[in-house]
């Protein structure tokens, strides 16, 4: 993915209500074993349609943003990982196996994570659909967003 001007912050992250620092976010998964805190964003988040996603999480899209993975850090337990593709590793909660993180070899100074997972989801805006070229025909987001067949252009 490479970053453009989507008419956002420079970080892409709204302001912390709390007043804590505006680039940080924390999450963490259903049953609450693992929790993170991460941020700044490298990207604006989007919206994933592939088969992997779709399967990782019975569900699709998937919503993702990326940070720096040395700004990644474990708060509970470390998650469960699979590799689901080559060189690609997806972590999830080993108790209730919420979705949480994907890293890929080709990226290995970025670590993606679920926008679900957010505490506070509504600091991220997803800004476009990717690999729609996998999506099933009911998965077609009429929201206006740019839709791109595979990776961003
Ligand atoms: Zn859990
Ligand atoms: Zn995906």
């Amino acid at each position: 993915m490479g970053s453009r001007g989507y008419g956002m912050s420079q970080s892409g992250i709204r302001a912390d209500a709390t007043g804590g620092d505006a680039s940080t976010l924390t999450g963490r998964c259903l049953c609450g074993a693992v929790r993170y805190r991460c941020g700044p964003l490298l990207y604006p988040a989007t919206w994933c349609h592939c088969t992997s996603c779709r399967r990782a999480s019975g569900t699709t899209p998937v919503g993702w943003f990326t940070v720096a993975i040395d700004s990644l850090i474990w708060l509970g337990d470390a998650p469960s990982s699979i590799g689901s593709s080559p060189g690609v590793e997806r972590r999830f909660c080993a108790i209730c196996g919420s979705p949480v993180t994907y890293w890929s070899e080709r990226r290995p100074q970025e670590i993606d994570l679920t926008l679900g997972s957010l505490e506070e989801p509504d600091r991220v805006t997803p800004v476009d659909h990717i690999w729609m070229a996998d999506a099933p025909r009911w998965d077609r987001p009429r929201d206006g967003l740019p839709q791109y067949p595979g990776l961003r252009p």
